[in-house]
């Protein structure tokens, strides 16, 4: 019985010392009485060993600011108040194989892994973080018109054959400039108008007997033809392409591809009986050059000024446009 008294007064000793330790120093800690003591005895010792450190320390410090740097933040030097965060490395390197130098303090970093991005029809494998690629794009499947991968449209040409006299409606092209080319196996007139989206009617071919020629189409798609014929006829749209030619020869009506130029002088010749018209078509201008009938030859100033551009050409023989 006596010896159960003297157990609960050391558990009653040891949960007292418990509870004030937690009350001085808002700590949880498991320690006996002994340590307890020996706390309060230390605690003591470390406020009497500040008393040239007033309470309001921090309010009253005019602070003396070492700046941030890539391991510390902003830090006053006498009261140790920081001001944001520390800065981390900024870690240069050309590409991620190679080590990171740390602009501000040359720290070393080893050299890191790619961020690899799958390749795309039109971009090969790259890194995200260093640009470097690996292989080729895989380029866009061309197949059925519609790429399979990027969903991209591609323009397949539209081809119609017909005899005598015909209507065709709902042609339907994309954005950007579209040619027609028309073959015609006849006698008599072949003439074709051309409907665009808005009503818009022109005259696109005029000519008796056979026919080999290409206009441009003009307007909003979908487009309707009226073609008057007494013979086989046939017809292409198609894309008008680019080229890095700047010098010409035909037969007959033609569309240029376009072509980057400027102001130049060219020489045009035609060796036919009827119309030589020339038009150049620039990104802001739509202008004639030449309107003559029968055989031409002669020099003119074409204007160019944005670059690309394109000549439209109505003729009967063979012509040449030449740069000077
Ligand atoms: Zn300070
Ligand atoms: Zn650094
Ligand atoms: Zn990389
Ligand atoms: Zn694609």
């Amino acid at each position: 019985m006596k010896k159960k008294i003297i157990i609960t007064a050391i558990i009653l000793i040891v949960l007292i010392g418990i509870g004030t330790y937690n009350e001085l120093s808002g700590k949880s800690n498991n320690t006996s009485t002994l340590s307890y003591h020996n706390y309060t005895s230390s605690h003591h010792t470390n406020t009497s060993s500040a008393p040239n450190r007033p309470s309001n320390v921090s309010s009253a410090c005019n602070h003396i600011w070492n700046e941030a740097d890539c391991y510390s933040p902003k830090k006053c030097k006498i009261c140790g108040k920081t001001l944001g965060t520390k800065l981390g490395h900024d870690y240069q390197r050309k590409t991620c194989e190679e080590e990171g130098v740390c602009s501000r303090c040359g720290n070393i970093q080893p050299p890191i892994a790619h961020k690899w991005v799958d390749a795309t029809c039109i971009e090969p494998k790259t890194c995200s973080t260093c640009g470097k690629t690996k292989g080729k794009a895989l380029g866009h499947t061309t197949d059925n018109g519609v790429c399979e991968r990027c969903g991209l449209e591609f323009f397949k040409p539209i081809n119609k054959t017909g005899y005598g006299d015909s209507a065709v409606s709902d042609i339907k092209v994309g954005n950007g400039l579209y040619t027609i080319h028309f073959t015609h196996n006849g006698n008599r007139n072949f003439i074709v108008y051309l409907y665009d989206a808005d009503g818009d009617k022109s005259l696109i071919v005029n000519e008796i007997g056979n026919y080999d020629g290409t206009v441009l189409l003009t307007g909003n798609s979908p487009y309707m033809l009226n073609i008057q014929a007494d013979g086989e006829w046939s017809y292409t749209i198609d894309k008008l392409s680019i080229t890095d030619d700047i010098n010409f020869s035909g037969h007959g009506d033609y569309v240029t591809p376009i072509f980057s130029g400027d102001t130049s002088v060219y020489k045009f010749t035609h060796d036919g009986d009827s119309n030589f018209i020339v038009r150049i078509v620039t990104t802001s201008d739509y202008s004639l050059i030449i309107n003559e009938i029968g055989a031409y030859q002669g020099t003119q100033i074409v204007e160019i000024s944005g670059g690309n551009a394109f000549f439209e050409i109505t003729a009967d023989g063979n012509w040449t446009i030449t740069k000077q």
